[in-house]
């Protein structure tokens, strides 16, 4: 009897181990935990802080809604603190309408490239009436990208695009595409490249900068196309896990795409055959579990140097998410009507059009002339609203 008893003894202690980790030389932080949805064609990622703070990166194509704002119900109690868009691309934005009516966003932020979609433009009406604020990723002139703290030791840089200190990439493939939203996320000795629908330009111009883009896991760019994932780029990133967002019947991801990543050595996930990819960062390790197959977990290892800069960043270049009010650009048009009060009006030089005077454009645009008027009416008389912002 005493030896069984002994034996339960035992065996309540084995139990109660598993889920405490072996004590490694640096204790494991709290999980950072990253979600690659499975939206068929088109790009959906969650990232969840450490602390609980949330970051949607693109909400996938529209027929991706209907499975995806459950899901995100699921795993938040509260609307999202960021959404990002990396570009407006439908199979990056289909979804996004419904997941802010239906989930909730805090803050917004979109490479402030225009492209006269009607969904795009369907969005920023709805972010207007539902998102308290929009921004672009304004850069800070002493640095060479916008940090945004996103909680507890988590840094989330946003490193394309950069206007308007460089201007947006044109004459390329695809100039949406070129300009998507590049960030890196960063924790620990673990990071994370998101990188939209990037093309070999956007690849080569980032290159120039003296970034450190080691990433653990990266999101590849443009669901696996061929033209993207450039030897270069990669080999600056030095991937150990690769993440290909992709639906099946548009011939991604490419064998070109796939080959340059083959050499990297990264373990591949795609979402088309995987289902959802899940990424559990302890600040060490970065831990992959896809939905289908009975592969193992993957277990890959962190070895960035920190979220950005090769040399020592310049002080006074990190906000958090919920206090970056200097790189908060309000976009005209995209809040609620009665901000519109006292609101004035700008025309620049050479055009039919005026835009209100928080517009993004103005803001952007190279031209210094311009003519104010102080109300709707007056500039009215003299042109008509921009697309844009539509005044
Ligand atoms: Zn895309
Ligand atoms: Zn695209």
């Amino acid at each position: 009897m005493a030896f069984a008893r002994l034996f339960l003894v035992l065996f309540a202690l084995l139990a109660a181990l598993p889920g405490r980790a072996a004590p490694a030389p640096t204790p494991p932080l709290k999980p950072l935990t990253v979600y690659f949805f499975d939206v068929g064609q088109g790009d959906a990622a969650l990232i969840v802080s450490p602390t609980g703070k949330t970051v949607l990166i693109d909400g996938g194509p529209p027929e991706a809604d209907e499975a995806l704002v459950p899901r995100l119900r699921q795993l938040l109690r509260e609307p999202i603190d960021l959404v990002i868009m990396t570009h407006p691309h439908l199979d990056h934005l289909g979804g996004l309408v419904k997941i802010i009516q239906g989930v909730g966003a805090k803050r917004f932020m979109d490479p402030g490239f225009d492209h006269p979609s009607e969904s795009y433009r369907k969005l920023l009406e709805v972010v207007g009436q539902k998102v308290g604020q929009v921004m672009t990723p304004t850069p800070n002139p002493s640095a060479p990208e916008t940090l945004l703290t996103v909680g507890e030791g988590v840094t989330l840089t946003i490193l394309w695009p950069r206007t308007p200190r460089d201007a947006f990439l044109d004459g390329t493939r695809s100039d949406v595409n070129a300009n998507s939203i590049v960030a890196k996320l960063t924790y620990g000795k673990t990071a994370f490249l998101f990188t939209g629908d990037a093309e070999p330009e956007t690849e080569a111009f980032l290159l120039t900068r003296p970034i450190d883009f080691t990433s653990t896991v990266l999101k590849v760019a443009h669901h696996g196309g061929k033209h993207s994932s450039t030897a270069p780029f990669l080999a600056a990133v030095k991937p150990q896990a690769a993440v290909i967002s992709c639906g099946d019947d548009y011939g991604h991801p490419t064998p070109e795409a796939l080959e340059r990543l083959g050499k990297t050595g990264a373990r591949i996930f795609r979402t088309d055959i995987q289902g959802e990819v899940l990424a559990v960062s302890n600040g060490t390790t970065v831990t992959l579990t896809a939905q289908k197959g009975r592969s193992a977990p993957v277990v890959v290892t962190g070895q960035t140097t920190g979220p950005v800069a090769k040399g020592p960043m310049p002080s006074g270049t990190s906000g958090s998410v919920g206090s970056t009010r200097d790189k908060v650009v309000p976009a005209s048009g995209k809040l609620p009507a009665s901000s519109s009060k006292g609101m004035r009006y700008v025309s620049l030089k050479g055009t039919k059009v005026f835009h209100s005077e928080d517009c993004r454009t103005l803001e952007q645009a190279k031209t210094k002339e311009r003519t104010v008027y102080k109300d709707r009416a007056s500039a009215e008389q003299e042109r008509r609203p921009a697309k844009d912002c539509d005044p």
